[in-house]
């Protein structure tokens, strides 16, 4: 990663570009910011920067030997510590190492909520354990592979046990020659103040909107004033961009879907339903879950009479109209019996039902009871 493709932080990237230019690089340092600030980006352009062979003016050249290993998230002298979900199988960051690197490779802006879904367990919270920091300075003792600096780079410090960041404090305070700590945290009260006391404060503000929307322009394409509305909603939080970015797209993808859908069962198409079901019984079962979930609300939406816009589904004419027409079909006669169908089909592909004989029962069903007054 280099400095050039961080988005914004102008001011970090000066600061930190002046340490290495002017040889003040203090070996603990703690990368202190909000969650899709940039904070580990820039701990990781900090390092490739640092490695590099062949420094640019203020950059990474991105082409050394040093940098694409860097960039490979295979540099012998850099290593990666994070919070893991403890098991016997796994120990120590590297025994996920795999999943980081996919991680990594995905974004940099990632929180702890993304982490955790990678691992496989979003409700479980992760450790940083004495395995870890036994393994850490083990691997800081070695002698330096290729020569120059070793760095280590630790995110979410603050989820270090008591006893894993008492047996780093020695390491931390007296390092061998030319290791550089970089503590990469969202929550500086929630350090071991032992561990806090011993680094230096590099403050990561949050990205300004201007910043991120310029970016979501430049990079993704988007309309100026779609990048200012994903900038503001976010607030400046590049993942959380995102997600919503995401989130506006599958709503979209549901209420085209659900529109078809209601115009088949309305006049019992039989023969395109089945392709339909089969369209269905294709997309993955997040996905159909996820359409059962929308169809709920929409029918829920008919009976009250309107259709909220929130800032996010922004419904086109075309959709207004087919909804308007479409409400009075939902009434209190069948909204009861209409919410078990659709509910009671969640539940059966939660217990993993065949898709394509579950959703052409649903449409059987919902033909049936649409038109009941
Ligand atoms: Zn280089």
């Amino acid at each position: 990663m280099q400095f050039s493709k961080i988005i914004g932080q102008e001011e970090v990237k000066a600061h930190l570009i002046d340490t290495v230019k002017g040889q003040r690089i203090s070996h603990a340092q703690l990368f202190l910011g909000p969650e899709g600030s940039g904070s580990l980006a820039l701990a990781i352009a900090y390092a490739q920067y640092i490695l590099c062979s062949d420094k640019q003016n203020g950059d990474a050249c991105g082409k050394c030997p040093s940098c694409l290993k860097v960039q490979g998230y295979s540099h012998p002298d850099l290593h990666y510590s994070f919070p893991i979900h403890l098991a016997k199988s796994t120990r120590t960051s590297d025994d996920v190492f795999v999943e980081w690197k996919k991680q990594l490779e995905a974004s940099l802006y990632f929180g702890l909520q993304d982490w955790y879904s990678a691992l496989g367990n979003d409700n479980k919270q992760g450790t940083i354990g004495t395995d870890e920091s036994q393994k850490i300075v083990k691997k800081i003792s070695l002698k330096s592979f290729e020569g120059g600096y070793k760095i280590l780079i630790m995110w979410m410090p603050e989820l270090m046990n008591n006893q894993a960041a008492n047996k780093l404090l020695k390491i931390i305070e007296e390092p061998p020659k030319n290791t550089l700590f970089l503590l990469v945290s969202e929550n500086q009260e929630n350090i071991i103040s032992t561990i806090l006391s011993r680094t230096q404060l590099v403050k990561i503000p949050r990205l300004k909107e201007k910043e991120l929307s310029q970016y979501l322009v430049q990079h993704d394409g988007l309309m100026q004033e779609e990048a200012d509305t994903y900038a503001h909603l976010a607030e400046g939080n590049v993942s959380l961009a995102y997600s919503l970015m995401e989130d506006k797209e599958s709503a979209s993808f549901n209420l085209d879907n659900f529109i078809k859908w209601m115009r088949l069962c309305y006049t019992r198409n039989v023969g395109e339903t089945i392709d339909w079901v089969d369209g269905m019984a294709g997309a993955g079962r997040e996905a159909q879950k996820n359409f059962l979930v929308f169809a709920l609300s929409m029918f829920r939406q008919s009976i009250v009479g309107h259709y909220a816009d929130s800032d996010l589904v922004i419904l086109t004419d075309a959709q207004r109209q087919f909804l308007n027409k479409f409400s009075p079909f939902i009434n209190h006669k069948n909204i009861v019996v209409l919410t078990q169908v659709l509910n009671d089909a969640h539940y059966h592909l939660e217990r993993n039902a065949n898709p394509k004989i579950l959703f052409l029962d649903v449409s059987l069903k919902v033909f049936a009871y649409l038109k009941r007054k």
